[in-house]
């Protein structure tokens, strides 16, 4: 049962019209329903619920985010079967406790993160997989709770791909070798087992073979309480069929029944049961919704060419599965039979043969049954971006993964281009993302950061072109923290784009950062003049607390510190000093910076005035420390020289890195700083 249904011609996912959902996300989409994949989850818990079981939903089934936490949500335990799944279920905001480790390949970087973050359960399928497991957890100082996975060799009666417990198969460690195996993992330190595993197969129509497997396995459960070793569980893994065409599947109760009842006679004393279903849970609760791109006729017969194919649903190319697919809207015309096809390059590119279907080019088609083994096994084959899904919930409908973009595709081999720029004694690492459609992602940025594995750097800009002369510009800490302002970075930008012919230089730069627009204009082959924006001394904008004054003063180390304090965008307390070779920047900058009237911290300059037209400044960077050049401290220190007197505007600022020119008119003025940058290095990362 599921709430895909057609309500008079429509189909509908729960209360929303699917047409209307392919309108608004576009075409090829899986769409979701969260209330039928809740029941299903349901219904197993459900028939086990007499009998201490814990169920792990099969997460290769579909790992998708939302699915994972509404699951979560409902108590689920997961099974899965890699570090991408791990890190899947971790997203999720699962419990690392309730995670069963399956699979036969377990490398060496997926067993330290599975134990790092202390998952439960390690399900084992080989002599060599256990030693290194075991010295893995013993290098990390924990035990590691293991389950043999058997290999019963049981035929499934399945398709051969989707069998896996047969002794011709890659998985399970050999029922005769098991005792012995035991036995190992007992004189293994850093092991411990906690319980024994098998699972032969998918889409598993009868109920025989999982009645034989768990005996085979509950035999071997009392041949080891023979040898002393007791276990607490019993995992029969997952494989349920579900009904796709005109399979019948074993009921779940009668599937809970075959299994408890053969626990109740055959275990030798009481066991947990463990289940790993995934197919059961979500199957149904997706369908995929494709377009009708083309009719054509052949001698043959009939194609419906969509815009769906193999590389969104595979399963009809690799198992010859069969779905059953139905019109988004009933059309009154007459049915004709066709097979649906994608636009692949494959002659296998089929979701279904010899189909009755009315429908015409434009129209939309869902495949039914599509949520387990669907979009997890899709591909980029072809180079067609991945699809979009969308989940439903009663009247709302919400995006749980967005279409791939053709940037997508490209962006794990293009190489991005970078320049290394310097202002005054500091480097920038510019990204010009002019090409690529995306914005860099935060942790990219971070990885990009590293000193040995990405290019190092004080400060990373990106820019994308707006329009024009408009640039969105983003400054970057090496930590990857956003920056609102920097003034030395607007000049190298501002450097690049003009050597690189990219702007009209005649006319004013725009940079768009994250909360203001900078505006550079070039006055020299290399000198350029930042609008760095009025200065704000008002306490509230700093922020200070304290009344709004020419001259503050706090007591460091029992002497009074006096200052003035003002925002350049950043925070600024500027303190005289007779002579700037003396001053104790660390000490006193750091005191100032972190007292607690500054409830962001604060940046210090030390300032000495030398002429009307010139001073020297040395400033203290909060989270930094002393630094060779700070654009907006030299803004900080010029206006408070310029509003008290001491010089006339402009006012060279001789700073630790160079030297900048600051221009300023007067209250409510914009301040200008003046200054060169260069260009050291160009290379792709
Ligand atoms: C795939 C798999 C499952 C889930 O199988 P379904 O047929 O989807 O229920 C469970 N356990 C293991 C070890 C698997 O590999």
């Amino acid at each position: 049962m599921d709430y895909f249904l057609y309500k008079g011609d429509e189909l509908y996912a729960e209360d929303v019209c699917v047409s209307k959902i392919a309108e608004e996300y576009g075409t090829p989409c899986y769409i979701y329903s969260q209330q039928t994949l809740e029941r299903h989850w349901q219904a197993v818990e459900g028939v086990f619920a007499k009998h201490p079981h814990r169920i792990c939903y099969a997460v290769k089934a579909n790992g998708n985010l939302a699915l994972l936490k509404i699951l979560a949500g409902l108590g689920a335990s997961f099974d899965i079967v890699s570090g991408g799944e791990l890190a899947r279920v971790m997203a999720a905001g699962a419990d690392p406790q309730k995670v069963v480790f399956s699979g036969v390949g377990k490398t060496t970087a997926e067993i330290k993160q599975a134990l790092s973050v202390g998952i439960g359960v390690f399900n084992v399928e080989s002599l060599p997989e256990i030693h290194r497991i075991n010295i893995i957890a013993e290098n990390l100082g924990k035990i590691a709770s293991v389950a043999v996975r058997i290999n019963p060799d049981i035929n499934a009666n399945t398709h051969p791909y989707i069998s896996t417990g047969l002794s011709s198969n890659k998985f399970g460690i050999d029922k005769n070798q098991v005792l012995s195996v035991y036995k190992t993992i007992e004189t293994l330190p850093a092991l411990k087992a906690v319980g024994i595993a098998c699972h032969i197969g998918s889409q598993i129509l009868e109920l025989t073979p999982f009645e034989e497997a768990l005996s085979c396995v509950l035999q071997l459960v009392s041949a080891l309480k023979d040898e002393g070793v007791l276990l607490q569980h019993v995992d029969v893994g997952g494989g349920l069929g579900v009904c796709y065409d005109a399979e019948t599947p074993p009921s779940l109760e009668d599937y809970a029944a075959t299994l408890l009842n053969t626990l109740h006679k055959q275990a030798p004393y009481p066991l947990e049961l463990w289940l790993e279903p995934g197919r059961v849970i979500v199957a149904n609760a997706a369908i995929l919704v494709a377009k009708v791109e083309y009719l054509k006729e052949t001698a043959h017969k009939t194609f419906a060419i969509l815009d769906a194919g193999m590389t969104d649903l595979v399963r009809p190319a690799l198992y010859h599965a069969h779905h059953n697919i139905i019109a988004v809207k009933k059309l009154k015309q007459k049915e004709k039979m066709m097979d649906l096809v994608g636009p692949v390059c494959e002659s296998s590119d089929f979701l279904g043969k010899s189909r009755l279907l009315a429908i015409l080019p434009g129209d939309y088609i869902a495949v039914r049954s599509v949520g387990a083994y669907g979009f997890s096994m899709s591909s980029q084959y072809n180079a067609r971006p991945r699809c979009a899904e969308i989940l439903v919930h009663k009247d709302k409908t919400q995006s749980i993964r967005r279409r791939e973009t053709i940037a997508d595709l490209l962006s794990h081999e293009q190489k991005q281009p970078f320049v290394k720029m310097q202002a005054l004694g500091n480097d920038f690492v510019l990204l010009d993302l002019d090409d690529n459609k995306e914005m860099w992602s935060s942790d990219k940025i971070k990885q990009l950061s590293h000193r040995q594995e990405g290019i190092g750097y004080d400060q990373l800009l990106t820019l994308k072109r707006k329009e024009g002369n408009q640039f969105y510009y983003r400054i970057y800490n090496a930590d990857g923290g956003e920056v609102e302002q920097c003034g030395n970075g607007a000049r190298a930008v501002a450097l690049y784009l003009a050597l690189k012919n990219k702007i009209d230089s005649t006319l004013e730069l725009q940079l768009l950062t994250c909360n203001r627009v900078m505006t550079v204009k070039t006055i020299g082959p290399k000198r350029f003049l930042v609008n760095m924006g009025p200065p704000d001394f008002s306490p509230a904008a700093i922020p200070l607390q304290m009344p709004l004054q020419d001259q503050y003063e706090i007591r460091v180390d029992n002497q009074i510190q006096c200052f003035a304090a003002l925002s350049m965008g950043n925070p600024h307390a500027v303190l005289r000093v007779e002579s700037i070779e003396n001053a104790s920047v660390q000490s006193i900058g750091k005191a100032v910076c972190l007292h607690p009237c500054f409830p962001r911290q604060s940046n210090v300059g030390f300032m000495q005035i030398i002429d009307r037209h010139r001073l020297a400044l040395r400033v203290y960077e909060r989270a930094v420390g002393e630094t060779l050049a700070c654009g907006s401290g030299a803004c900080a220190a010029a206006v408070i020289a310029l509003r008290e007197g001491d010089c006339d505007s402009p006012v060279t600022v001789q700073l630790t890195g160079g030297e900048l020119i600051i221009h300023w008119q007067g209250e409510n003025t914009p301040v200008w700083m003046e200054g060169e940058a260069e260009c050291v290095y160009e290379g792709w990362v």
